[in-house]
């Protein structure tokens, strides 16, 4: 098992349940779908007689709990990054396929429906120490190339910092708040979110045509357990007290919620909405060559084709490792959007 091997993308597949309105409309019909977890196989119907089958590094029925998908698809990362490594973990797919729901769920009334960003800030907490260690989140909306802040509504645009020798991304304008327990996490997913929704009314626009990216910064304090707490910001006369130089270990956690992956119809599209399908068409390929560079071990990652790409700089290659969740539907009535997220899936392998 390969988990968290650095440069390798590793790739999960999530089928939605069938919703109401799909059992109805399309009992008719085959099964578009096949799943066979036990081989981490996928099996879509091309035509009556016909099956295309597929491998992931792992496939999660439409039975699979949250706590499990966390479990494939997030915890391996969520550790690397406690271990001082950065970490990215992304869905792609059609809109309506489960991606907000993977990431995103705060389970408020079910503990058990909580998704991955909810369970990893626990996991986390769980293993800082809050007296020596520090945890901070950013939370932003990139939308059309401008890059919002979601904690911060009246900044929508933010600027990507680069460390030209170390590669580091850094975001010098985003709200960055000290996160010490999972109730103010919660509030300010809530915050985020209401920001997030306002500032799609303003623009019109619908956030299934952005990407939210929520960074959580962990920064620990090696061996310096037995120091003040305000020496971490560089009190010289509190680290004149210590023998040893206190070590601090920083890395990033970031969870990607993609722009819907859905094929828009230019040809109806005019203004806004083309710019808009153009731009999302533009980052998602992006990633996908990114991705696949990762996945092909090419030295050269192009990242610098679009904001999102250079956005994840930092996550790709070296030591950070990268989990990729695709979400997909049952409907056979889309089966050619299906067999696209497919595809980007199978190429970052
Ligand atoms: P997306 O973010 O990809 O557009 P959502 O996460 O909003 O999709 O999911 C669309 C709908 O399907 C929502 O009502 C969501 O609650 C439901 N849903 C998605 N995945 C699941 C799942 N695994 N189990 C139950 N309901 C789901
Ligand atoms: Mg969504």
């Amino acid at each position: 098992d390969d988990a968290g091997v650095p440069g390798r993308v590793r790739v999960a597949v999530r089928l939605r349940p069938c919703n109401a309105e799909e059992s109805v409309a399309d009992a008719d019909f085959a099964d578009c779908v096949e799943l066979q977890p036990e081989f981490k196989r996928l099996k879509l119907r091309k035509n009556n007689w016909d099956t295309d089958t597929y491998e992931f590094d792992e496939v999660l029925t439409e039975f699979a709990s949250q706590k499990r998908v966390y479990e494939v698809v997030a915890k391996p990362i969520v550790e690397s990054v406690l271990d001082g490594y950065n970490g990215t973990v992304m869905a792609y797919g059609q809109t309506g396929t489960g991606k907000t729901y993977t990431l995103g769920r705060l389970g408020e009334e079910d503990t058990a429906d909580r998704g991955i960003i909810v369970r990893a800030m626990e996991d986390i907490l769980a293993d800082v120490s809050l007296e020596t260690d520090s945890v901070s989140v950013s939370y932003l909306q990139l939308y059309m190339e401008s890059l919002q802040d979601l904690l911060d509504p009246t900044n929508d645009n933010i600027s990507i910092v680069e460390d030209p020798k170390s590669g580091d991304v850094s975001l010098p304008g985003a709200t960055l708040v000290e996160i010490r327990d999972q109730q103010s996490f919660l509030e300010l997913l809530r915050l985020g979110e209401a920001h997030r929704y306002a500032a799609n009314t303003r623009l019109n626009t619908e956030s299934s045509r952005s990407h939210a990216l929520l960074m959580v910064h962990v920064k620990r304090s090696v061996n310096g357990r037995d120091l003040d707490h305000s020496s971490q910001n560089g009190n010289t006369t509190n680290m004149a007290k210590t023998l040893r130089p206190t070590l601090v270990r920083k890395a990033k956690l970031v969870v990607v919620d993609l722009a819907g992956s859905e094929r828009i119809d230019k040809s109806g599209s005019e203004g806004h909405t083309l710019e808009e399908a153009k731009s999302i068409n533009l980052s998602l390929s992006a990633l996908g060559k990114c991705i696949n560079a990762l996945a092909e071990n090419s030295a050269h990652v192009p990242v610098r084709d679009s904001k999102l790409t250079r956005l994840l700089r930092d996550s790709f290659g070296g030591t950070a490792r990268t989990s990729l969740v695709i979400t997909i539907g049952p409907s056979p009535r889309h089966r050619g959007e299906t067999a696209s997220t497919i595809m980007f899936g199978q190429r970052a392998m």
